[in-house]
């Protein structure tokens, strides 16, 4: 296809020597299919289950809900309350910072939140409400953390949205009373989100095998928990793209080392298990790791290797938040003889897309922060099977008559760990094989 002449750099091929542009901000006109930097603040505290989360600016910005990304909590539900000043005409002529002021003294008398979280929306940004001072003061007034995120959408990628949420976990992090001594054996998860349970997994894999983890961030999070973490003794960082920059700076601050690992596939799960036994465990966590693995896999493989005689050979394109999950999931597909075609990404950097190209088959087409125009025409012309992405990306393949699964936020099967890899079989099975495609001829887009 015709790209737009700004887009010609963040697409290429694998085997075409061509470096992908990454980090640029969104092309106008482009339609990006990249959430604002609100949004990705919000994907990384959100899940912070015993605090208050309070959107600063007009109601549609808080529209995106519990309901919508899923994070599960095994105590409080406060998480899934969905909080907004509603900013109108009056607030935005006179400021707002009243009206926060007021939801605050309400929310935090109401809910009694162990810390609240408020999030800088574009409007707030562009009249200069002092977020800052208003957290100050009813931080002074209601003794909780009160913490501002800048997450003003306009300001950046949704990455800038990262930073600012891992800059209000260190804050939580920093304050009186936090940290301590190392506890031996200990790791954090860093970047899962518990979406449909994945960190419960995650934690039982890791306790199975006597590490202790200390907090997840910040799925099924607690503050109490997360100002314990750094306590551990190393990070594992799942989602590379949002909390690598937590870590690295958890690294600088209190001397914890992180890994960046994957739970995504069978062959990562492993290989991210057997890092962490590695770096912080003893023979006796090693022997253990080897068992679970071995008892793991064994469970897992013969439904894998049923369901792989239907998959062989189909082709997938996957469009998805963060570099590492691209790169897991180049690895599922093959593990279920699929060749992936194409492969994008909301966030990747240049060095992610360069590892990805080495990944992939020659010629697969590689993107960053595409539009549903470009992913119409690749999947169309790389003729695919199956299509990977979330709940943007949805649409366009049921439109063009192409099988989907959804690997983002919004679902509510784990696939995540040994058994998340057969479930993501089995999903990837019934759509690319569903007959309902027989029935919809493949669709074209226009040129
Ligand atoms: S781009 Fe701005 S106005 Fe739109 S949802 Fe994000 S913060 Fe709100």
């Amino acid at each position: 296809m015709d790209l737009l002449t700004d887009r010609q750099g963040s697409v290429a091929r694998a085997g075409d020597g061509r470096a992908i542009v990454a980090g640029r901000r969104s092309v106008a006109g482009s339609v990006s299919q990249r959430a604002c930097t609100f949004c990705g603040s919000r994907v990384v505290l959100y899940p912070i289950a015993d605090a208050l989360h309070l959107v600063h600016g007009p109601v549609g910005c808080a529209g995106y809900t519990w309901d919508i990304r899923g994070a599960l909590s095994s105590g409080p539900q406060l998480h899934r309350l969905s909080f907004s000043t509603d900013m109108r005409e009056q607030e935005v002529i006179r400021g707002g910072e009243k009206s926060l002021a007021h939801a605050l003294r309400v929310l935090i008398g109401r809910h009694r939140p162990a810390c609240a979280f408020v999030y800088a929306t574009c409007i707030v940004g562009v009249i200069g409400d002092d977020v800052g001072a208003v957290c100050r003061t009813i931080e002074a007034e209601t003794g909780i953390p009160v913490i501002p995120v800048a997450s003003e959408g306009f300001k950046g990628t949704k990455k800038d949205g990262y930073a600012a949420a891992c800059g209000a976990l260190l804050d939580l992090m920093g304050r009186p009373g936090a940290g301590g001594p190392t506890i031996p054996k200990s790791v954090n998860i860093v970047g899962d989100f518990n979406v449909a349970g994945e960190s419960w997994l995650i934690r039982s894999y890791l306790e199975r095998m006597g590490i202790e983890v200390v907090a997840c961030l910040t799925g099924d999070g607690r503050v109490d928990d997360i100002q314990r973490a750094p306590r551990a003794a190393l990070n594992l960082v799942q989602c590379a793209g949002s909390m690598t920059r937590l870590a690295k700076a958890m690294r600088d601050r209190w001397n914890i080392p992180f890994e960046q690992v994957s739970f995504i596939g069978l062959e990562d799960t492993a290989a991210a298990l057997y890092k962490a036994a590695e770096l912080v465990g003893d023979a006796d966590t090693l022997a253990r790791t080897r068992e679970l693995v071995r008892s793991e896999m064994a469970a897992v493989k013969p439904e894998l290797a049923r369901l792989r005689t239907d998959l062989e050979g189909r082709r997938a394109a996957l469009y998805v938040g963060g570099a590492f999950k691209a790169f897991s999931l180049v690895r599922a597909l093959r593990q279920l003889g699929m060749r992936t075609v194409m492969a994008g990404t909301q966030t990747g950097g240049g060095d992610d897309y360069e590892h990805l190209k080495s990944l992939v088959d020659p010629d697969t087409i590689i993107a960053d922060d595409t539009n549903p125009l470009e992913l119409a025409a690749f999947l169309q012309s790389e003729r695919v099977d199956l299509f990977i992405g979330g709940v943007k990306e949805r649409p366009i393949a049921y439109k063009l008559g192409i099988g989907f699964c959804d690997h983002n936020h919004e679902r509510k099967i784990g696939l995540a760990g040994f058994a998340g890899m057969v479930s993501f079989a089995r999903e990837v099975h019934a759509t690319v094989t569903s007959p309902v495609w027989s029935l919809m001829p493949r669709q074209r887009v226009a040129p």
